[in-house]
């Protein structure tokens, strides 16, 4: 039997994790990685190696595959397009457009009867910027509107900064309400075939506004765990998911929860699901992909897990004695750049 291709836009650890999900249902994979080396590369059949932007790579890559995903989505649409137009997508391009701008996604969410995100401001120039974030008390993060990931792209802004970008085009940012929550946790959505699913909250630890670690089972109320899956399903069916999407949320301190941002693919907060559950988020979104019926994830474990960022990746052999380890297999160690991460489990 000819087994069909899965092509995934990106080849950095969602998209490895992708791969090895794809491979135990059969499937064979073809990555489309913008770098030459990427940590998909060997756990994927085929690759392609180019410019997202590259439409006769990507007519290429379309070809090629039967079905398709995405491991980020900072990926030009036109090039969701050129695929969508020739082949089925999890997730559609209209979902991935909502969700690789911060304002469309902002106002997308707020759009929602009952849901609220942060409250943030756009900006034209400076003088407005200024007036803003003084009229925040300095009490805001400038969040380019586009290409931002773990915190890059953003700025806390005080009195003493502010002029430092005073030539940036302020159309390409918002101005962000700084928010003294209480928690962060996120909530995974799966839906496709009808059906919709989800991971109970985790909840999550930022450093310098980078993921540290996410813990299973969060430590919050049940009702405000119930209310952050309800919102969460919401918004999936709002958005019309098919696949995966992860929602993060703050849970601020009178338990009101509001809306941080999406992702509509895999999430590192939902990595857990790979050593505490019967089916991880990667193999949840491969049964959207194949159209097979999905079923609220078993859990057997309480679970944590740490990010290795940077050089704490030279610890991974000591931390392998003790606990399960993922290596990312980048190239190179850079400073907070996710390396690998580990389990605890309990
Ligand atoms: P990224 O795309 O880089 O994950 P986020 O908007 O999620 O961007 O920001 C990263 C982290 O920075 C958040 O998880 C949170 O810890 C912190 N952060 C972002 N926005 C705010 C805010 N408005 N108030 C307080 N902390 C914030
Ligand atoms: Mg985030």
């Amino acid at each position: 039997m000819n087994s069909k291709y899965l092509g995934i836009i990106g080849g950095g650890q969602l998209g490895m994790f992708t791969c090895i999900a794809a491979k135990k249902r059969g499937l064979k994979t073809l990555v489309f990685s913008d770098s030459s080396e990427f940590s998909a590369k060997r756990f994927c059949d085929e690759y392609i190696t180019g410019d997202f932007n590259d439409l006769e790579k990507v007519d290429l890559f379309a070809k090629k595959a039967d079905f398709f995903t995405i491991e980020t989505e900072n990926i030009p649409l036109k090039t969701l397009k050129l695929i969508e137009n020739e082949k089925k997508i999890y997730p559609t391009s209209n979902i991935v457009r909502i969700c690789q701008n911060r304002l469309q996604e902002k106002k997308f969410i707020n759009s929602i009867k009952g849901i609220k995100t942060t409250d943030y401001y756009e900006l034209n120039n400076f003088k407005e910027f200024e007036e803003k974030a003084e009229s925040l008390n300095f009490r805001c993060i400038l969040k380019s509107k586009e290409s931002g990931y773990d915190g890059k792209g953003q700025h806390r802004i005080n009195r003493e900064n502010l002029k430092e970008f005073k030539n940036i085009y302020f159309n390409d940012y918002i101005l962000e309400k700084f928010v003294y929550f209480e928690k962060e946790i996120s909530v995974i959505i799966v839906r496709g075939n009808n059906q919709i699913i989800n991971y109970p909250p985790v909840e999550n630890v930022h450093k310098k506004s980078i993921l540290r670690e996410s813990f299973y089972p969060a430590e919050i109320s049940k009702e405000i765990a119930s209310h952050s899956v309800e919102l969460a399903k919401i918004i999936a069916k709002e958005i019309n998911l098919n696949g995966v999407l992860a929602v993060e949320m703050f849970v601020l301190k009178d338990s009101e929860v509001i809306i941080n941002e999406l992702a509509p693919r895999p999430h590192n907060s939902g990595h857990w699901s790979m050593d505490a559950c019967n089916e991880s988020q990667y193999d949840n979104l491969i049964k959207v992909i194949c159209d097979e019926n999905l079923e609220m994830p078993i859990i057997s474990n309480k679970c944590k897990m740490i990010n290795l960022i940077g050089d704490e990746y030279n610890k991974i052999s000591e931390l392998k004695e003790k606990y399960k380890c993922y290596d990312y297999f980048k190239k190179e160690v850079r400073n907070l750049r996710k390396m690998g991460h580990y389990i605890i489990l309990e």
